[in-house]
């Protein structure tokens, strides 16, 4: 064995300069080792370190320490990936997911953005950007995964926090405009000029669509998309044209109303001509994408729009980002055939969901427990997520064997009600200690194996019929 008295990640072993850093475990504890060769001075790589004896060294998974990790080991680093013909948004909320992710994306073309967390999920799991961003460095650095991956600070609404996660290096940005989304506005004055000669003097066609406004349609574009333009604007020059380097993502699904193909159109021509360049926009579809389960709606309605959409799209040279694209299987095929195979999809709660039914799988008595709490607070969480869930079609677990656990998240209610409670689940405290959180991560550290498989499996059936 090369280092006795460890448990080494193998794939971790890197040299530099004089130097050899690699990850390593022990009990339950995970730390980089610094081995300097030839007696050389630990303290010139950076690294805050203790010193173990035998010119060995032990860095602990701190911030500053993934910082250095990052500047020494570029591919640690994310970069920018939305402007490839796919990316795919792996949001993990626990920060461990990044290893099996890294099992399955390994041998797809695609590019991942292991790091995604919008400031709800950083709330709801008491997690900041540092964690999110270093949690799968680490797990990059651990795995040897060198093929590049991305970081998304999803869902952003203001400033502050656009600039925070870009001064930490996330590398994307999803811009949510919703609050500045004026539904059921009305414009009261007359149309400008600047809009009428673009929209309604000239004869618009993308591809083979023909875009035709009327007057009040275009009234209701101005009076509902302005501000939001507006806001995407000034967040575009005050950060992205000169200071960061990153991608940018124009979010305006978070509504309550469908994007319409004119109003995409709209908002798409407006930026583009204010010079914002932008690698994505995310509509609102038809139908719901509700978390954590299949498409809900008229399938046909949906094609056909996304047709149109895909379509504006491409005219303009950017791509359609798919929110909420946890286990939309019976949509992907349509989504991958429409945009031509240009797409970003965005999964978040499922790879939560697979943590779970590991849990249900390997510690039924743990899962009883979570799941009858998950029913007691599921009003609560209700305040945070969108979903139709009926809590009278989840079976009562006190009828089900142990072994019938896992098939649970078969059932969309009770994905839901799983779904949404994992704030809660795991920051709910009893005399000053949680109540499931270490017991879980103790639980997913010895079950680490089975939780890669189960990601490589689920997340494996969203590529597979997105047809990557
Ligand atoms: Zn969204």
């Amino acid at each position: 064995m090369l280092y006795p008295g460890f448990n080494v990640f193998e794939k971790s072993i890197n040299e530099i300069n004089s130097f050899v850093v690699f990850m390593a475990s022990e009990n339950d504890e995970t730390f980089i080792v610094i081995d300097a060769k030839n007696g050389a001075d630990v303290t010139s790589l950076g690294f805050n370190a203790v010193s173990l004896g035998d010119g060995k060294f032990k860095a602990a998974l701190t911030h500053e320490n993934a910082c250095v990790m990052r500047k020494l080991f570029p591919f640690t680093s994310p970069v920018r990936g939305l402007g490839k013909p796919v990316s795919f948004g792996l949001g993990d909320r626990l920060g461990i997911a990044t290893p099996g992710h890294i099992d399955l994306f390994q041998n797809h073309d695609v590019f991942p953005m292991f790091a995604q967390q919008s400031i709800r999920e950083l709330t709801l799991t008491n997690r900041t950007y540092k964690d999110v961003l270093d949690a799968a460095s680490f797990a990059v650095f651990r795995e040897g995964f060198k093929k590049g991956f991305g970081a998304d600070g999803d869902h952003l609404k203001t400033a502050e926090d656009v600039e925070y996660a870009l001064s930490l290096g996330f590398t994307m940005i999803t811009l949510d405009c919703s609050e500045h989304i004026k539904n059921n506005a009305v414009l009261d004055s007359t149309i400008p000029d600047h809009y009428k000669t673009r929209y309604l003097d000239e004869k618009i066609t993308v591809g083979d669509y023909p875009i035709v406004f009327s007057q009040d349609e275009l009234k209701e574009c101005i009076a509902v998309y302005e501000q939001a333009i507006g806001f995407a604007k000034d967040i575009y020059f005050n950060f992205f044209e000169k200071k960061y380097d990153a991608d940018f993502e124009v979010s305006i699904d978070e509504t309550i109303s469908v994007t319409t193909p004119l109003q995409h159109y709209f908002v798409a021509r407006e930026l583009l001509e204010a010079k914002v360049k932008f690698a994505t926009i995310a509509p609102r579809f038809c139908g719901e994408f509700q978390k954590g389960i299949d498409y809900i709606g008229d399938i046909a309605q949906f094609e056909k729009e996304i047709k149109i959409h895909a379509e504006i799209a491409r005219h303009f040279g950017y791509k359609l980002s798919i929110h909420s694209g946890s286990d939309k299987f019976s949509v992907f095929p349509i989504i991958s055939r429409e945009t031509k195979g240009n797409f970003h999809v965005k999964t978040a709660g499922t790879n939560w969901l697979e943590a779970m039914r590991v849990v249900a799988i390997t510690d039924p008595s743990l899962y009883r427990e979570i799941h009858k709490f998950a029913l007691s607070v599921f009003d609560d969480a209700k305040k945070y997520y969108q979903v139709t869930t009926d809590l009278s079609k989840v079976p009562d677990i006190t009828g089900l064997k142990d072994e019938e656990l896992p098939n649970l998240f078969e059932n969309n209610e009770v994905r839901q009600l799983i779904h949404i409670t994992y704030g809660i689940i795991l920051s709910s405290k009893k005399d000053n200690s949680f109540i499931y959180k270490d017991r879980l991560y103790k639980l997913w550290r010895q079950y680490e194996d089975e939780f890669r498989k189960a990601l490589v499996k689920h997340i494996g059936k969203h590529l597979e019929l997105l047809h990557i």
